[in-house]
C-alpha cells in the first residue's frame, strides 16, 4: 500500500523555513551547496555502512552526485547514490528539527533580516534552503539495502505541510527535485550551475557530474579529491573556507584553522577549524559532533567523543588516520591508544593555534574569546596536563578595565603587580556589575591593587582548580583575612599601625549578638573604606557567590 499521508511540519520547521526563505534570499545560490553537501554526506555514510555489509552497494560502488536540469519542466535535480532514507527517516529528517534548544534559538530572532541571516548561520539550515528558489520540492529516495518497494516520495510547497508515500524505486539513494519559482530561471543555466559548483563545492570528495555541453554523456565538474589530503601550499584560502562550510554545517567563514600531516609511528592528517561564532547549542555538552573521523579517506563517524575533550567542543574539522582499521568499532574508538595519540596532537595543535593568534592577532583573539572563552576555561578543570597553557590563554575583566570585555591575561596581571604584592587577587560574583560595586574592592582600589572580576559560571570551578599560576597564589578577596601589608605599596606601613578602636569592638560585639547562629564571627576590619560591612568566608571554604551558584544548580 502506498499509504499516502499529509503531515504538518513541526512548528520549528515552519519558522526555520520562513526565516531561510526571507533572510537568505540575497545569497540564494547557496541552496545548491547545501544539497550537494547532503548528497556527499549520504555517500560518506553509505561507504561507511558498506564496510560492514558489502551488499549495501547493490553492485554499484561508484559513488557520485549528479546535477540535471529540465528547461521545459523548469526543474533542477540533485541525485546521489548514497545511503538514502527509509520512510521513518524521511519523516524525521525532512519534517522535524531534532536539535535541543531550537525553540529558544528561534525565540531570539528579531525579524531584522540582516541580523537573522547571521543567526541562521549558527543554526545551519541545510535542506530547507531549497525553498529559497523552489515553490515545490520533491524528494525520491530509497535506503540502501531495502527492496525497491521501500522507495519513498516526499513533497512539499514549503508552506505548512508535506506529503509522504511509498513508491517503487529501483535506484538506491536520493533525488531532490526543485520546481523553480518564477524568476529563478538562472538556475536552469548549466554554465551558471557549473560556476556555483566550482565556487562552493569543488572540495567535495565525490565526483559531481553534469551533462557535457555537447550533449554526449556526463562530465565531472569538481576536483573530487579529499581536500585535507592535498599539500597545504596547494590549497587556497577560499578552498579552506568552502570546505569549512561543508564540514561545520556553518554559513559563516571560519575564524582560523590549522592543517597538518603527521608522519611517524602513527600517521594521520588533522584539519581543524575555529568557527567565528558560537553555535546556539554550544552549552549542550552532549552536542559533540564537530570532528569527523576518517580512515584513509573513508568517513567513519562524527561521534568519536574521544577525539577532543569537551572544552574544545567548538572545534570543527577532520581527522584522517592512516593506521586505524577500516572496520573500527565503537568499542575500539573507546579504547584504541592511537586515538589517544591523535587526541593529544589535536589538543596541542588547537592550543598552538590559539597562542599564536593571541600573540599575533589580538583582535581576532578577542573575538574568539568573546565567543568561546567560557568554554575554553573548562579546560583548566578538565585537562590537568595543559592547565597552565589554558590558564595563560584565559582573559578576564578586572578592576583596572572598564565595561564587559574580558581582556586581562594572568601574565598581564602579574606584570602590573605592585612591589611587595604577594598574590593574584580576584573576586567572583554573579554578575560583573555586582563585582564592580562590591565593598570587597575598596581597600584594593585605595591601594591601587588590581583585582580580577570573575562572573562567568565556570569561574568558581576555574579558580578552584587553579590555586596558583607561575608561582603566584590566586586569592579570593572575599575570603579570609586580607593583610593590608601584603598588598604592597607605600601606604602599607601607615595603615598597618592604625589599630581598630574600642568603639568598633563594641559595635562588633553587638552585631555578634544580633546575628547569633547566623555568622561565625564579626570582626572589625581595615579592609573597608566606604561601606560599613561586608560578608567574608574563611579561606578553603566555599565562597558566598559559589554557595549561591551551587544552590541555584540544586546541589
Ligand atoms: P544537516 O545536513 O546539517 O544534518 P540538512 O537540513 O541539510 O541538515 O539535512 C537534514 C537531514 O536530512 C540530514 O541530516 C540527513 O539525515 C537527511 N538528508 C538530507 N539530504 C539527504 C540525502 N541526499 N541523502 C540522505 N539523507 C539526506
Ligand atoms: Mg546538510
Amino acid at each position: 500500500a502506498a499509504q499516502r499521508q499529509t503531515v504538518d511540519f513541526q512548528a520549528e520547521v515552519r519558522q526555520v523555513l520562513d526565516l531561510v526563505i526571507h533572510s537568505l534570499y540575497s545569497n540564494k545560490e547557496i541552496f545548491l551547496r547545501e544539497l550537494v553537501s547532503n548528497a556527499s554526506d549520504a555517500c560518506d555514510r553509505l561507504r561507511f555502512e558498506a564496510l560492514g555489509d558489502e551488499a549495501l552497494y547493490e553492485g554499484d560502488t561508484e559513488l557520485a552526485i549528479r546535477i540535471d536540469v529540465d528547461r521545459k519542466a523548469r526543474t533542477l535535480t540533485v541525485t546521489d547514490n548514497g545511503i538514502g532514507m527509509s520512510r521513518e527517516e524521511v519523516l524525521e529528517n525532512l519534517g522535524t528539527i531534532a536539535r535541543s534548544g531550537t525553540r529558544r534559538f528561534l525565540e531570539r530572532l528579531s525579524g531584522d533580516q540582516a541580523r537573522d541571516a547571521s543567526l541562521i548561520g549558527q543554526f545551519g539550515v541545510g535542506f530547507y534552503s531549497a525553498f529559497i528558489v523552489a515553490d515545490k520540492v520533491t524528494v525520491l529516495t530509497r535506503r540502501a539495502g531495502l527492496g525497491p518497494e521501500h522507495g519513498v516520495r516526499w513533497e512539499s510547497d514549503g508552506e505548512g505541510s508535506f506529503t509522504v508515500e511509498n513508491i517503487e524505486r529501483p535506484e538506491r539513494g536520493t533525488q531532490v527535485i526543485l520546481h523553480l519559482r518564477k524568476g529563478e530561471g538562472e538556475f536552469l543555466d548549466p554554465e551558471r550551475l557549473r560556476a556555483i559548483v566550482r565556487k562552493y563545492s569543488d572540495h567535495i570528495a565525490f565526483p559531481i557530474r553534469m551533462q557535457a555541453a555537447g550533449g554526449d554523456g556526463y562530465e565531472t565538474v569538481n576536483r573530487a579529491s579529499a581536500l585535507w589530503r592535498r599539500p597545504r601550499k596547494e590549497i587556497s584560502e577560499d578552498e579552506y573556507k568552502a570546505f569549512y562550510r561543508h564540514v561545520a554545517h556553518d554559513f559563516d567563514e571560519p575564524l582560523a584553522w590549522v592543517h597538518s600531516r603527521v608522519e611517524g609511528r602513527h600517521q594521520y592528517t588533522l584539519l581543524l577549524y575555529v568557527p567565528r561564532r558560537a553555535p546556539f547549542d554550544l552549552w549542550d555538552r552532549q552536542q559533540r559532533r564537530g570532528l569527523k573521523l576518517y580512515v584513509r579517506r573513508v568517513y567513519i563517524t562524527d561521534e568519536a567523543e574521544r577525539l577532543l575533550p569537551a572544552y574544545l567542543r567548538f572545534v570543527r574539522g577532520v581527522v584522517d588516520s592512516d593506521d586505524l582499521p577500516l572496520n573500527v568499532s565503537r568499542e575500539m574508538l573507546q579504547e584504541d591508544r592511537r586515538l589517544g595519540v591523535i587526541r593529544n596532537a589535536a589538543i596541542k595543535r588547537v592550543l598552538d593555534l590559539l597562542e599564536r593568534m593571541a600573540e599575533k592577532e589580538p583582535e581576532k583573539y578577542a573575538q574568539f574569546w568573546r565567543e568561546f572563552g567560557a568554554v575554553l576555561k573548562e579546560g583548566v578543570i578538565e585537562d590537568a596536563a595543559n592547565r597552565e597553557r589554558i590558564a595563560a590563554l584565559a582573559r578576564f575583566a578586572s578592576s583596572a578595565t572598564e565595561g564587559e570585555a574580558q581582556t586581562v591575561s594572568l601574565d598581564a596581571y602579574i606584570e602590573r603587580m605592585r612591589p611587595g604584592q604577594d598574590a593574584i587577587y580576584y573576586l567572583t560574583a554573579e554578575s560583573l556589575a555586582a563585582a564592580r560595586s562590591s565593598p570587597h574592592l575598596e581597600i584594593f582600589r585605595r591601594r591601587g591593587v588590581e583585582v580580577l572580576l570573575l562572573a562567568d559560571r565556570v569561574d568558581e570551578w576555574f579558580v578552584a582548580h587553579l590555586p596558583e599560576y607561575k608561582g603566584k597564589r590566586l586569592r579570593n578577596v572575599a575570603q579570609g583575612e586580607i593583610d593590608p601589608a601584603a598588598l604592597g605599596g607605600e601606604e602599607a606601613a601607615r595603615e598597618e599601625t592604625a589599630s581598630t578602636g574600642a568603639l568598633e569592638e563594641a559595635l562588633a560585639k553587638r552585631l555578634r549578638e544580633a546575628l547569633e547562629g547566623r555568622v561565625r564571627a564579626v570582626r572589625a576590619s581595615r579592609r573597608l573604606v566606604e561601606s560599613p560591612a561586608c560578608l567574608v568566608t574563611d579561606e578553603g571554604e566555599i565562597s558566598v557567590s559559589f554557595g549561591r551558584l551551587l544552590k541555584q544548580l540544586g546541589r
